[in-house]
Order: structure tokens, then sequence, then C-alpha cells
């Protein structure tokens, strides 16, 4: 699909889709991938609002790989749905007065009807002043303003990122700009608008795009939040269970600076206490994650982090015998379907990935039901979720 450099410039909707998700390549989907090239496309637009951000989560958007980032960009649509990135102010070619035309645009012409994501806090302090997104009638709007006007109507709000999802680093003590997340911001204004939480600084990719895909094919529903809003599938086990080094911690073998070999525990790891996958589904395309790397997870799914303190701060009380203090890594209930099948489909492709998502659903709600039965108590002192 060439587009020719007015076309891009011209942006938004309507037109054009500056981004769009292509779901061609999902098995399951192939009936509908192969539905009539006449048939009535579903334009599903997406606004993505940037306020107290980093622009990391836009990043980590970019890096996608399965799809990649060029076939969310160019490649045709499914027929029968569409899923179009009608606004984000770092991505998109457009600029200024343009750009914001195109997001009035879309809020106004499918009102209930578009995806909203946001990515950092929103500033309440002094009237939101710390964080104006464009003008109207010559006044600038803060992006509180935005976030509520355009919150309040629309389909979905998804909260990408730490910071948007529970705060994250600009809302730590002292907070001085009064930086909200979506829940927050919601709470405080009434919206009842559903939202999801997708954690993470920067949030994995395939948490972004399997989240949006999700809630495109099987609404809100489909995504089985867990009670911090975040899609159970991939939020749903102990990083300490899944990851490499837990038999050194079991072994009582810990690396006391970096570099060495061993469990990262006394470097202040915070894998005990945060629910991710990110051990088993890896960055960069699989190529490693954190404590891989060799630094400790820094718990940022947590709604905690940034744990008001340094990152590199044990988790309480860091000095336990081993392995009695801690209890069993969870094992799969007999019978049931383990996450991980989940997990390893994901990282085959996005189809795969994709069928996962139904799979680890009715899975974790399986073992869920089966670890409350069996009642076992917490892996971890620490602040567990
Ligand atoms: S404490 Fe951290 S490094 Fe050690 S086993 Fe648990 S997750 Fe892995
Ligand atoms: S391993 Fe921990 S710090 Fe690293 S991405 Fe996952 S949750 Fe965040």
């Amino acid at each position: 699909m060439a587009l020719t450099r007015r076309e891009l410039l011209e942006g938004g909707l309507g037109t054009i889709s500056v981004l769009s998700f292509s779901l061609v390549r999902i098995p399951g989907l192939d009936g509908r991938a192969r539905a009539d090239a006449g048939e009535p496309v579903a334009e599903i637009p997406v606004i993505w609002m940037a306020t107290g951000a980093c622009s990391g989560c836009s990043v980590a958007l970019l890096n996608t790989a399965s799809p990649t980032i060029q076939e969310v960009l160019l490649d045709p649509v499914l027929p029968g749905l569409h899923l179009s990135l009608g606004f984000h102010s770092t991505v998109m070619a457009a600029s200024g007065e343009l750009a914001m035309q195109a997001l009035e645009t879309i809020a106004r012409e499918h009102r209930g009807a578009y995806v909203l994501v946001v990515d950092g806090v929103t500033a309440a302090a002094d009237d939101g002043l710390y964080c104006r997104i464009g003008e109207r009638d010559g006044r600038p709007v803060t992006a509180y303003e935005r976030v509520v006007e355009l919150g309040g109507d629309a389909l979905a709000v998804l909260a990408v990122g730490a910071c948007a999802a529970f705060g994250g680093i600009p809302a730590a003590a002292p907070n001085p700009t009064q930086g909200l997340s979506i829940g927050e911001l919601f709470q405080r204004e009434g919206i009842a608008v559903p939202y999801v939480n997708i954690p993470g600084c920067p949030p994995h990719p395939d948490w972004i795009v399997g989240t949006i895909a999700t809630l495109l094919l099987a609404g809100v529903d489909g995504l089985a939040l867990d009670e911090h809003h975040r899609p159970a599938p991939f939020f749903a086990e102990r990083i300490h269970d899944r990851c490499q080094y837990r038999g050194n911690f079991e072994r009582g073998e810990f690396a006391e600076r970096f570099g060495e070999h061993g469990c990262l525990l006394k470097l202040g790891c915070k894998g005990p206490i945060t629910r991710a996958d990110c051990p088993v589904r890896k960055f960069n395309n699989g190529t490693s994650w954190c404590c891989e790397a060799g630094h400790p997870c820094i718990g940022c799914c947590h709604p905690d982090f940034p744990f008001e303190s340094s990152m590199f701060e044990p988790v309480e009380p860091s000095d336990l015998t081993f392995p009695a203090a801690y209890a069993p890594a969870e094992e799969p209930a007999a019978g049931g379907v383990d996450t991980g099948t989940y997990v390893t489909l994901g990282l085959i492709g996005a189809s795969a990935f994709l069928a996962g998502v139904g799979v680890a659903t009715a899975a974790n709600r399986l073992n869920a039901e089966e670890r409350e039965e069996e009642a076992e108590p917490p892996a971890s002192p620490g602040r567990e979720e």
C-alpha cells in the first residue's frame, strides 16, 4: 500500500489511517479474513493520547515483532474489521492544527465507538496546566480535559504503561503535579467507561497489540481482567515462579554484586512479588528479559511501582532462611491447561498468540479456582499483589 506524501500529511480518518493493525494472519479469523472483498469494513478508530509520558510506551509499540511495525503500518486490513490509529502525536505525520483537527473529527464522528489509549499520568494540580494538548478557540486544552472528554465518550480506554495504569514514576511521592492514573481519574470524575490497565515500563509490545486485538475481537469481557484491571493472561503468574534463577534461589545462591551469577534477590529483585510473563515471553522478539540480562526485576508491572524507595532495595524481609521461608513455586493444576501453553503459542506468532489468549483465560480461571480451594500461603512475605 503506497502512500503519497499528501496522503500522509492529511493523516487522520476519512482519508487514510496513520496506523492500522493488520489481523489477517490470525488463525481462527481466517473465515473473516476470507470474507468477500466487497464486504463492508467496520472501522474502529484509535486515539493514542500521550499525557505525562516519556514516549517509551510508543517506542515499545514500534518494536512489535508479531506483527511487525511494517505490517502494522502497511498491510491491508482484515476484511470486516479495521482497527486504525487515527491520532498519535509521536507517530503521525500530521502536526499542529492539522493533527488536532484529525483528533476532533474522530471524537465527533465516532462518539462512543473509538478506543482511547492513554500513556502517561494525567496531571490534576493547578488546573492541569502541567500538560496541555492543542488548543480550542485559541485556548490551551489540558491533558486532563482531553482525557475526561475523550475517555467519557470512548468505547473503551486502555491505560498503557506503568504511569497510566498505576501512576508510576511521575506520580511517586511527593507527586507535585498530582499525576493520576486512569483508574484514579475515572473514579474522581465518575466515568464508567470500561478501562484496561497494561502496566510495564515500558509494556511488552505483545501486551499492547494482543490486548487491542483481543478487545477488537471479543470485547472487554474477552480480556478476563484481574483485580487490577490487567488482562489476566499476561499478568497471572509471579515472575519468581518462571525465573531461570529460581534454582539458585532455592539453593541460597545469591549474587552480591552486579555481574555475579545467582539469584538477584539481594540486589533488589521484585520478582517474588510481581506478576507478569516476562521470563517466558522475553523482550526484543524473545531475546532476553531483565533478570536474564543480569538486572533485578524492578517490579514495573506491580501496582506499587516504583515502591517509594531505591529500586535496588531488597523486598522485605531480605534475611531469610532458604528454602523453608518460601512456599514452593506454583504448579499447574493437574489436568488443567498450563498458562505456559498459551505463552508458547504466543511466541510462535501473533496468530497462535491470540488464539492462546482464550486458552490461557480458561486455564487461569481454572487454576485460580483450584488454587483458591487449596488455599496456598503466599510465596513471598513482601508486598504481594
Ligand atoms: S528473586 Fe528474582 S532473580 Fe531470584 S529467582 Fe526470584 S525472580 Fe529470579
Ligand atoms: S521483569 Fe520486572 S522490571 Fe522487567 S519488565 Fe518484567 S515486571 Fe518490569
